[in-house]
This record gives C-alpha cells, sequence and structure tokens, in this order.
C-alpha cells in the first residue's frame, strides 16, 4: 500500500537549476516522488511525518560506478594489475550467484547508510546483485563484468552473449527501481565484433552502457598498439558511445578523445579516491567538464577504495584536482556537489526523474545530521559555509535518514529492510571461502 510521507523542518539543498536552498521547509512524498517541496512547515496531511530539525535534506548521492565483490581492504601497496590478479580476477572466477548477493548487500547496505541511494554496480554473477538491491531498496544499475571468449579466454568471469540471451526476455520497465544496463569490464577484454553487438543490443533493449577507460597508463596504450588509436575512437568505431554510455576513470584521455566523447554524449564516472589509492592517475575533470562532458563521481569498488563515501569521494576529487594543478580554485564545493548528485542523474540519462528535489522527480533524499560539533560554526547569509560543509566536512555517518523511491529504507541510521549483522556474516563466510584459494602475496624485495 503506497504511504505518503513528510519531511518537515530540515534546510533543504534542492539542488534544482537555482540551487535553491529552503531553510526550514517541507517536502511531501507520494506514490514514490516528491509531490511538494515548499517554504515553512505547514501541516502536509500525510499518513507519516519524520522531523528533519537540525539536518540538511540533500537529493540522494548517486556513485556512478562501483563493483559489489565480497572483500574489502586487500592488497594494500599492490599496483592496480598486481593487485587486480591476486584479488578481483581471481574472486570472479569462483563466485557464485549466492556469493555476489552478499557481496551486493554489503555494498548496498553501506550505501545506503551513508547517503548513496543509486548505484552503478558492475559485478560478477549480476542476478546476484539484481536480487540484493530489489531486497535491500536501493536504486541501482547492475551490469556485468563482461567479456568475449576470443578475448579473454577462461579469464571472463560472465560471458557477454550469456549475459545477453538470460536477461533478454525478463527485463524490467524504464521506471524499475533495479534494472540491468550492459557493460565491458576492460576494452581488452571484449573484441570488436562484440562491442558492436553490445551497441545494438542496448539500443534495442532501451538500456545503457558501462566500461572502463584508461584508467591506467598501460590501459590507455593498449588500443594505440592493436589498433592504432586511442581508446575513445576506437569505442566510437565500434558503436558503443552516446548519450547512455558512462565510462569508468578515463584518467588518460587525450583532448581528441575528450572532444569525442563530448561530440558523442558519453558520460565519465570520475573515480578520485580509488585512483588516488592504486596511483593510476589524475582524470582532467577540467578538461572534460568545460569541453561539456558529463562528469559524475563514483568510489570504485570497495576491493579498490575500501569503502563506498560518497561524501569522501567529493572531497577527493577536490583535494585531487586542486593539488595536481596547485591551485586551489580548481575544482569547487558546489561543482563535487553537483557531480554527486545532477552529474550523476544526467549520466544515467534519467535528469528528469532524478538528481534534485524537485516536485514529479522520483524521491530519493537524504538527511544529513548535521547537529554535530564537526559542523559548527554553522554560517549563513554572509560567509555562508553550508556547502563547504557538506563537502568538506560531512561523512557518511553522519546520515540519519534515507528515503528511496518514496521508500524509508534508512532510519536512525539503521537498515529497515535488511538485517545488518546477517548482512556482515554472509559477507564474512563467502570472502573467507574465495581467498582460501588466493595464494600469499610475494614479499617485495
Ligand atoms: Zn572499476
Amino acid at each position: 500500500v503506497p504511504v505518503s510521507l513528510a519531511i518537515v523542518g530540515a534546510t533543504i539543498v534542492t539542488m534544482n537549476d537555482g540551487r535553491e536552498v529552503i531553510e526550514g521547509g517541507t517536502v511531501v512524498i507520494d506514490r514514490g516522488r516528491f509531490a511538494a517541496v515548499d517554504r515553512g512547515t505547514r501541516d502536509p496531511h500525510a499518513d507519516r511525518l519524520i522531523r528533519g530539525d537540525g539536518c540538511v535534506l540533500l537529493p540522494g548521492l548517486i556513485n556512478c560506478h562501483l563493483h559489489s565483490r565480497p572483500g574489502r581492504a586487500l592488497g594494500d601497496g599492490l599496483s592496480l594489475f598486481e593487485w587486480h590478479a591476486l584479488f578481483p580476477d581471481r574472486f570472479c572466477r569462483q563466485m557464485t550467484e549466492a556469493d555476489s548477493r552478499a557481496g551486493s548487500l554489503l555494498a548496498f547496505a553501506e550505501s545506503l547508510k551513508r547517503g548513496t541511494t543509486t548505484v552503478m554496480d558492475m559485478t560478477c554473477k549480476p542476478a546476484g546483485a539484481f536480487a540484493a538491491a530489489e531486497e535491500i531498496g536501493i536504486r541501482a544499475r547492475i551490469v556485468p563484468l563482461a567479456a568475449d571468449v576470443e578475448s579473454a579466454g577462461d579469464g571472463a568471469c560472465d560471458v557477454y552473449a550469456d549475459f545477453v540471451t538470460a536477461i533478454g526476455g525478463r527485463l524490467p520497465g524504464p521506471d524499475a527501481r533495479v534494472q540491468y544496463w550492459l557493460g565491458f569490464d576492460a576494452v581488452d577484454g571484449v573484441g570488436e565484433r562484440t562491442l558492436r553487438q553490445m551497441g545494438k543490443d542496448a539500443r534495442r533493449l532501451g538500456v545503457g552502457i558501462h566500461g572502463h577507460m584508461s584508467e591506467s597508463r598501460d590501459d590507455a596504450g593498449w588500443t594505440d598498439r592493436t589498433h592504432a588509436m586511442p581508446a575513445a575512437l576506437y569505442l566510437r568505431r565500434a558503436g558503443v558511445l552516446g548519450p547512455r554510455t558512462v565510462l569508468a576513470h578515463c584518467n588518460w584521455v587525450t583532448p581528441e578523445e575528450i572532444a569525442v566523447l563530448a561530440e558523442t554524449g558519453t558520460s565519465v564516472a570520475h573515480n578520485p579516491t580509488s585512483n588516488m589509492k592504486l596511483g593510476t592517475g589524475v582524470a582532467p575533470v577540467l578538461e572534460l567538464r568545460a569541453a561539456g562532458v558529463t562528469v559524475a563521481l563514483g568510489t570504485d569498488g570497495m576491493l579498490s577504495n575500501f569503502h563506498l563515501d560518497m561524501f569522501e569521494a567529493m572531497r577527493g576529487a577536490c583535494m585531487l584536482q586542486r593539488i595536481h594543478r596547485l591551485d586551489a580554485h580548481a575544482l569547487m564545493s558546489a561543482d563535487v556537489l553537483e557531480m554527486a548528485t545532477r552529474g550523476g542523474a544526467r549520466a544515467l540519462g534519467e535528469q528528469l526523474a532524478l538528481g534534485s528535489i524537485e516536485a514529479g522527480k522520483r524521491a530519493d533524499a537524504v538527511l544529513v545530521d548535521i547537529g554535530g560539533v564537526h559542523f559548527r560554526p554553522l554560517i549563513r547569509g554572509r560567509h555562508d559555509n553550508l556547502t563547504a560543509l557538506l563537502a568538506w566536512c560531512a561523512h557518511g555517518s553522519d546520515v540519519r535518514t534515507v528515503v528511496v523511491d518514496g521508500t524509508v529504507v534508512v532510519e536512525e541510521r539503521r537498515l529497515c529492510l535488511a538485517d545488518e549483522a546477517a548482512i556482515a556474516l554472509d559477507a564474512q563466510r563467502s570472502a573467507e571461502r574465495l581467498l582460501a584459494a588466493v595464494p600469499d602475496i610475494a614479499p617485495r624485495p
């Protein structure tokens, strides 16, 4: 039975076109959508009332790139290549649908509790992740870590053609909270023929495409060595770029590639904390944005990044550009707040439904408790620091209540639809079993 809900008394950071901030406003949610966003705290006549005093109400954060494998903080200090061969590749080869579900429940539990309402999850055995998202209440686009046998041999954890056959007859409608997207793990793991088919399938099925591109310098050189052209030009030739394609990383793109991404309307998911942790490169975020490319934010997986906190990703994005360019003005708090909300929505091609708190949009919202001493002094008006406090001082642990599609999924910092202790235990068991087959890390000389 649909329940109407009102959130009253919060400072509403709407992220609408005028970037309006409403002090002590009222948000009414009905049948999964924002029905009204008003100044003042009138009696909203809703079935259920949530007090938001002392909190900021933000649009739900959108994490445009993560992997939900059941592992965390493994292989610290290894290069991308060494670490990938030792952990992600071995995990993927053994993962069952139950492991995928366990890893995804863990990743989605952490995401929701830290204010992320939408995830783009690229994972092995995607049916397990899909079930996890349906169960826990998060909005998700589930993407296979797909490859083809010609390019990846038996290293392919999900074979692209098998995935398309499996989902072919049972795609949820375009309004569904949980949907499948198509995608590829790495440009060198799929042949051009498979990519061409993927572009056709995406148009036929009405879904998007997500893949990794040019994360490390070595990745970026692969198409130069094999096809005598940079990766973005190769992907354009293969027919997979477009307004519903999101490429993770793009750390080593050339000006020519930036122009191709802009021309085709392709979006980029920037993962600053993962890139810093693995030492892979610095995405040209300013050049991409200046060219008109939508840049969304992601955390990458908890195996590579250790956590799935989009507040850390926002902060990391600012800090990375500023130190890289020796320019304190390079990327601002307001820019990263936009990337984590409206930018993510645009990357998904869902800017009409997500990314801001406006009547008519899907009701995904997050109450951030700004009562803590780490939010004081709070200054409004002249020297206003509200946006800076959100970008620089907030942590996922400040999130109190989370609403997705009009349903309360986190309340007083606890999940409402799933059992946290059971989720932690299942993920622990999966990780221990998967790690049994991973050899010891060779000592460094
Ligand atoms: Zn990734």
